[in-house]
């Protein structure tokens, strides 16, 4: 029984006080936390969005069970940050306590607008969502990279390495995602506050020149602002020494191809294929009737953001733990090392999510091959399963399931 059917047979049960007509679209049918002879309607005070959002934490699936943490943040409910031609907006564990191992930073930065010259204790992976942007980093051996990225497109800068982000023609916006919850965006080591504070006399010092010299620098951050946009990127590489970093910090994922399977494809990009990243991601696409197959990682914590699409994801713990939650574009889920889960399309629409792992290879184990793996004896002592799906168990990845 589908999610869809046990909301049409609650709302035929014809209890409904008048006050639940106040929803803003008249002709919806209203959704109550009724399943079967379980649960009873609710008479409100309700919030109808919230509720349409998430269907199967309303109304849970009756495999649910016990006490698992929040697995859900809506990047819509992170407080934005507005600045000069831009905003930036993050999800840590603070606003999300289950995420110790990652946090992610959302930005936008209209054509031209700069991300300061920073760095940080954390290892920063990048995912262009909208419109091209430019990088610069300097590595410790004095090497240097100019690059111009496009949608689908990531770079990995290692904790510590500086580095700044622009805007190019359309402006942009991107995906950060940080290898520590602490991490913030607001807390990171900026060029002007280290001149800022630093004595004029060792400023003097440090460049061989003489203090008045430094008398215009910001006495604060400047972090997001607007500049002209830059030259063309051969003119820019031109003004700077032929010193190019000898291990790549970003990786045109958009020109990867992915691989296929029959409910959807994934890209993986992983040191692999990315030498220089600590951080490995999946792109997952999922068609309509389609889903991510059962599986777990072994050895890293799960970090998602939604960018297309309607989904939801069942995690599983052990002493039969089990919570199913609703997930759309904009949406931060996070999935703990080693728990079990699947990611169903329940739109019409494909679903477009990014897996990221705090580990350099992208590596799970799959129930259905686990299972097709085992001597087949043994899986029937323990399951009692009948000869079709004995026989539908599939020894090959299968990462996509179709419907
Ligand atoms: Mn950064
Ligand atoms: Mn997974």
């Amino acid at each position: 029984m589908t999610t869809q059917n046990v909301r049409v047979a609650a709302t035929a049960s014809g209890d409904e006080p008048a006050r639940l007509k106040e929803t803003n679209m008249p002709n919806e049918t209203i959704v109550q936390p009724i399943r079967g002879t379980f649960g009873a309607s609710d008479p409100g005070p309700r919030n109808f969005d919230i509720d349409r959002q998430n269907p199967d934490i309303f109304i849970p699936p009756e495999t649910d069970n016990g006490s698992l943490p929040n697995l859900k943040f809506p990047f819509g409910m992170a407080h934005n940050r507005l600045e000069d031609g831009g905003w930036a907006r993050e999800v840590t564990l603070r606003e999300f306590p289950v995420s110790k191992s990652m946090a992610g930073v959302n930005m936008r930065l209209g054509p031209g607008v700069v991300r300061e010259l920073h760095w940080h204790k954390e290892a920063e992976w990048a995912y262009i969502i909208t419109g091209t942007v430019r990088l610069t980093t300097v590595d410790p051996e004095g090497n240097l990279s100019v690059d111009d990225l496009a949608p689908g497109d990531v770079w990995l800068i290692p904790a510590g390495i500086p580095h700044s982000i622009q805007g190019l023609e359309e402006g942009t916006e991107f995906l950060l995602v940080f290898d520590d919850g602490n991490f913030s965006e607001n807390e990171t080591l900026l060029i002007t506050e280290y001149m800022a504070h630093t004595p004029p006399s060792v400023l003097a010092k440090n460049f061989g020149v003489s203090a008045d010299n430094f008398a215009h620098i910001p006495k604060k951050e400047k972090y997001i602002f607007r500049l002209p946009l830059p030259q063309p990127l051969e003119e820019v590489r031109k003004q700077l020494p032929n010193r190019p970093v000898s291990t790549p910090y970003v990786y045109p994922a958009s020109k990867l191809e992915a691989k296929h399977y029959k409910g959807g494809s994934v890209k993986t990009i992983d040191s692999r294929n990315f030498p220089v990243t600590t951080l490995s991601a999946l792109i997952i696409e999922i068609e309509p009737g389609g889903m991510r197959e059962m599986h777990w990682h072994p050895d890293a914590d799960e970090w998602q953001y939604y960018i297309a699409g309607e989904a939801r994801m069942t995690v599983f713990d052990a002493t039969s733990k089990a919570r199913t939650f609703n997930y759309r574009a904009g949406d931060v889920g996070f999935v703990p090392r080693t728990l079990g889960h699947y990611i169903e399309n329940t739109g019409t629409t494909p679903v477009t999510v990014i897996n990221v792992f705090n580990s350099r290879l992208c590596t799970d184990v799959s129930l259905n091959r686990w299972m097709a793996l085992t001597p087949p004896d043994l899986i029937r002592g323990h399951l009692n399963l009948n000869e079709t799906v004995m026989s539908a168990l599939n020894p090959d990845r299968n990462a996509v399931v179709g419907s």
